[in-house]
């Protein structure tokens, strides 16, 4: 590893729920960190206007914290490479997106949707269902590269609205080593001319990134498999504008699969599993998709189970604290083909972490639950030897509410008190306050 200073970030897109598949990208970007004296940045990609959803951001820095996974840097924890919201960066962008047109690297197109619509129904065929913008049509559209140079001009400055659009080289083969991957190769023909600047002026997530991974100095570039399609744009925009050996270390984490390839939401509803973090409400909706706090899961649990979703340490060991996470974390030993999510034995962590648990921990825990059913505990040491007591026995958090609650329920107390007093029996009030 080089001795640069280890900085690595996690880069959400602030629109909904945060998958498990998120969380585990979280959680490997800070294991690797904290293992390597270095800092865990957190950036919120927002430069999709029109995906803005109320709320979704403080989420996230509520899932982060619940796991136990804070930032050294973010929009909550300040630090010296801020903003760290891209849309509070904006005008940042527009400088680079210039330069690339400046230097024949990219270029202005003022093509209408209408013109786009006729574009993709003229080249389709059955090889190609869903043709795109790139080197075997460019030509034929309305860009800087078609047009005359007055045209240009006067587009740009009348109200025709227009993007920027990287010019992807004809047949050269991009080339980057992956941490996980090894030598993954792209020929540049296969892929389209993205926008890069969109026409409110805001940069898509392909310009955002790399100008944003170069200011804030990120040494290591980690993502999900998902991203890996988008890296031959990334590296020549490295190449373009910061020069290819400034580039961070790139990794692209395996895929989570369900029942049915990538774990989508649809399994979680299908198959009656959490898949984000914490409960999520849609505010256009209001719906509820419940999540494994809510469900009743240990954040030392839920990252216990992450961890080992695509990772071991070499041995048969599968219980790990955060610690010795941090301590035995390496990146090769992340595998690259996607790892299966199995309910039943996400349970079976999350069963051994509460007998794990010391009872102080589990008490603030089980309070919460039995607070969230009504029931206000004031006996901490009633309550200390009633986990001790029931704990064997409980899978999840909620589960302390089905054996124990009923011993602090006032509700079942007044009963009992009832009953006997009809009895003529009098009942010593019971030494729990609550
Ligand atoms: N904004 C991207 C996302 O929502 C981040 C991808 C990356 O880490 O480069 O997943």
């Amino acid at each position: 590893m080089s001795d640069k200073k280890v900085r690595v970030r996690f880069a959400p897109s602030p629109t909904g729920g945060l998958h498990l598949g998120g969380v585990r990208t979280v959680l490997y970007n800070y294991l690797f960190a904290k293992k390597h004296g270095g800092d865990f940045i957190l950036r919120i990609e927002d430069t999709d206007q029109t995906r803005f959803v109320p709320g979704a951001e403080e989420y996230i820095f509520d899932c982060l914290k619940w796991a136990g996974l804070e930032p050294d840097e973010s929009v909550q924890h300040g630090g010296d490479f801020g903003p760290y919201r891209q849309s509070e960066r904006k005008e940042l962008y527009k400088n680079y997106a210039e330069q690339l047109v400046a230097e024949g690297h990219a270029y202005y197109a003022f093509d209408t949707p209408g013109e786009l619509e006729q574009m993709r129904q003229q080249y389709r065929t059955d090889e190609n269902p869903a043709p795109q913008y790139d080197n075997k049509v460019r030509m034929q559209m309305r860009n800087s590269l078609t047009l005359d140079g007055d045209t240009v001009h006067e587009l740009m400055h009348s109200d025709t609205p227009y993007v920027v659009r990287i010019k992807m080289p004809d047949e050269e083969t991009v080339s980057f080593n992956d941490m996980i991957r090894g030598e993954v190769s792209f020929n540049t023909s296969l892929v389209d001319d993205k926008v890069l600047l969109k026409a409110d002026g805001m940069p898509t997530y392909h310009l955002a990134v790399v100008v944003d991974d170069h200011l804030m100095e990120i040494s290591h570039a980690f993502r999900g498999e998902e991203w890996l399609p988008s890296a031959p744009v990334h590296v020549l925009l490295w190449k373009y504008l910061f020069g290819e050996d400034k580039m961070p270390q790139w990794a692209h984490f395996p895929l989570i699969l369900g029942p049915s390839g990538k774990l989508s939401k649809r399994d979680g509803a299908t198959y009656g599993f959490p898949v984000f973090a914490m409960n999520w409400t849609d505010p256009k909706t209001g719906d509820l998709t419940e999540g494994f706090k809510e469900m009743g899961f240990l954040p030392e649990a839920f990252m216990n189970l992450l961890a080992v979703l695509g990772w071991n340490d070499g041995t048969e060991q599968e219980i790990f604290s955060l610690d010795e996470m941090i301590e035995k974390f390496s990146m090769d030993r992340i595998h690259s083909a996607g790892a299966k999510f199995d309910y039943e034995k996400a349970k079976w962590f999350n069963h051994e972490w509460i007998k794990k648990l010391t009872v102080d921990r589990l008490q603030l825990l089980v309070k919460e639950v039995l607070k969230s059913k009504g029931i206000e505990v004031a006996d901490d040491e009633l309550l200390n030897k009633v986990i001790d007591l029931v704990k064997d026995r409980c899978t999840l958090l909620t589960d302390f509410y089905e054996q124990a609650g009923y011993i602090f329920s006032k509700r079942l107390k007044a009963l009992i008190y009832l009953l006997f007093s009809r009895n003529g029996m009098m009942l010593k009030p019971c030494s729990s306050r609550s």
